[in-house]
C-alpha cells in the first residue's frame, strides 16, 4: 500500500451533516456523559452532535480533560453515556445489552492503541485472527494474509509480536482491526509511541484504508501531523465540540489546536485570580 495522502472529502459533510445514503458510520446525538453526582459532578461530554459519512477519516484534537477519551468511549461502546443518542451504522447503541455491545464491538468495530495491545504469546497470524476467534467464527487465513500484506507484513504471518519493530507491531494491530471488515476503526494515539517517520507509514495505512478499502476511521490524536492525515480534524473543548478544520496541514491544525489550549489557560488563570 502507497503512503499517498488521498483525495480528501468535504468537510462541510463533517459534523451535524447527514451522509449521502441516509445512514452515517458514526451518528451521535445530544451525548452527555457526567461523571459523579451533586456539586462534584464532572460534564466530561455535554451535549455531542455529529455524523460521520461511512469512508471518512476523522481526526479528534482538543487539551488534556476536554472529553477525547469519553467521546471515543461513548462512541465505540466502551462507556454508556448519561444522555443522548449512540448509532453504529444505524445500531442504536444505547439500547443494547452488555453482551449484546460486545458482540458488536467484536465484529462490527476494529480498534488500535497507542500499546499495540498484541498478546506476545500469539503469532503474528494468530493476532490478526483474534477478533474472528473471539466472535467464535472459523478462522479465515486466508483473509489472515490478505490482510497482512494491505499492511506490508504478507512475510510475517510466523514471528512473534516481539520479533517486529514497533511500527511493524502497530501494523499488525492495523490489520486486526481491518480483518473483519469493521463499521469504524476507532485509533486512540495510533502513532504515540512510535517515531515520525514510522508514524508516517502507519498513517499512510490508515490513509489508504480509508480511500482504497473503504474503511471510516476515528482517531484521537494530540498531533497535528498525525491529525493532519485525516479528512477534517474535530476540536473538543470542556466537553462540546469547540471546532472543526479540514484536515491536510498540519500548521493550521496546530494553530488551532493552540487556540483552544491559550483559551482555556487564560480562564484558568482568570479563574485562580478571582
Ligand atoms: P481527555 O481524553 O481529553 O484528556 P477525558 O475524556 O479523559 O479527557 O476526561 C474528561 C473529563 O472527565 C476530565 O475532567 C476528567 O477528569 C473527567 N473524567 C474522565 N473519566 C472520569 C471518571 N471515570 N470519573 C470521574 N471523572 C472522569
Amino acid at each position: 500500500m502507497g503512503l499517498r495522502r488521498g483525495k480528501r472529502r468535504d468537510p462541510g459533510t463533517a459534523p451535524g451533516a447527514s451522509p449521502a445514503d441516509g445512514t452515517a458510520a458514526v451518528e451521535l446525538r445530544g451525548v452527555r456523559r457526567r461523571y459523579g453526582k451533586g456539586s462534584g459532578t464532572v460534564h466530561a461530554l455535554r451535549g455531542i452532535d455529529l455524523a460521520l459519512p461511512r469512508g471518512s477519516f476523522t481526526a479528534v484534537m482538543g487539551p488534556s480533560g476536554s472529553g477525547k477519551s469519553t467521546f471515543l468511549q461513548c462512541a465505540a461502546g466502551l462507556d454508556r453515556p448519561t444522555e443522548g443518542s449512540v448509532r453504529l451504522g444505524g445500531t442504536e447503541l444505547t439500547e443494547l445489552k452488555e453482551n449484546q455491545l460486545t458482540v458488536l464491538r467484536r465484529t462490527r468495530l476494529g480498534f488500535v492503541f497507542q500499546a499495540f495491545n498484541l498478546l506476545p504469546s500469539l503469532t503474528v497470524e494468530e493476532n490478526v485472527l483474534l477478533p474472528t476467534r473471539l466472535a467464535g467464527d472459523r478462522p479465515d487465513r486466508r483473509r489472515a494474509a490478505e490482510v497482512l500484506t494491505q499492511v506490508g507484513l504478507g512475510d510475517k504471518g510466523h514471528r512473534r509480536p516481539a520479533e517486529l519493530s514497533g511500527g511493524q507491531q502497530q501494523r499488525v494491530a492495523l490489520a486486526r482491526a481491518l480483518v473483519t471488515r469493521p463499521d469504524v476503526v476507532f485509533a486512540d494515539e495510533p502513532t504515540g509511541a512510535l517515531d515520525s517517520t514510522t508514524a508516517a507509514e502507519v498513517l499512510g495505512l490508515l490513509r489508504s484504508a480509508v480511500d482504497r478499502l473503504g474503511a471510516t476511521v476515528v482517531m484521537v490524536t494530540h498531533d497535528p501531523v498525525a491529525a493532519a492525515w485525516s479528512d477534517h480534524v474535530l476540536f473538543l473543548a470542556d466537553g462540546a465540540i469547540a471546532d472543526s478544520v479540514p484536515g491536510g496541514d498540519p500548521g493550521r491544525i496546530a494553530a488551532r489546536m493552540r487556540a483552544l489550549t491559550e483559551r482555556r489557560d487564560t480562564r484558568d488563570l482568570t479563574g485562580a485570580a478571582l
